[in-house]
């Protein structure tokens, strides 16, 4: 067991009924990750996606989760209020099937990281710019194990590995350490 420490859990919240599938959220989202910061607008690289069928009267933001190197065995379909919704639709997973919450250039997996890369920001930036009110933002301070920090390292390491060789990624590590230590 590791040492406890406190975190902040961070939580956005979803209304999905007022959700009117603007996606004004993906835009943010993507032009806050680009390079430069703000430089561009792809979709394609949002960590948010709303699931759109207007014809269905169907919107729904998911956020990118977690990668996966394997897909499921099967597949998930649901239907809520008469309304069916694709297979896999609220999957937050970067996954071998689908393209979704993957870098449209790389392939590397996308995942929301809540902007933390910029800690001046108030609330994430998708909530900022969801003006219906559909996503909101809250924190709460939580007692956790030190160990969580191990697992999201080896996760990144897990991405990294299946996409360029473990050879590689080791190649690289050893190089990056005798430049640290000259
Ligand atoms: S910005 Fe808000 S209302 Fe617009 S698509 Fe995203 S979640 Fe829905
Ligand atoms: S919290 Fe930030 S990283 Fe996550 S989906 Fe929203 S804008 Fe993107």
């Amino acid at each position: 067991m590791g040492e406890k420490k406190k975190k902040i859990v961070k939580r956005i919240n979803v209304d999905v009924d007022k959700c009117n599938g603007c996606r004004a959220c993906e835009t943010a989202c993507s032009a806050f990750h680009a390079t430069p910061k703000y430089g561009s607008v792809n979709p394609a690289r949002s960590r948010i996606r709303v699931i759109h069928e207007p014809l269905k009267d169907i919107y729904v933001p998911v956020f990118a989760g977690e990668y996966t190197p394997a897909e499921c065995m099967g597949r998930d379909k649901y239907t809520i209020d008469g309304k069916e919704y694709d297979e896999c639709a609220f999957c937050r997973a970067s996954c071998p099937s689908r393209d979704l919450f993957k870098e449209p250039d790389s392939g590397l997996p996308l995942k929301c990281d809540m902007c933390e890369s910029d800690p001046d920001l108030k609330e994430p930036l998708c909530v900022q710019w969801c003006l219906a009110d559909a996503l909101t933002y809250e924190e709460r301070e939580e007692e956790v194990e030190e160990e969580v920090e191990q697992e999201e390292i080896d996760i990144g390491l897990e991405a990294l590995a299946d996409k360029y060789g473990l050879e590689k990624i080791m190649d690289t590590v050893a190089r990056m350490s005798e430049s640290k230590k000259g």
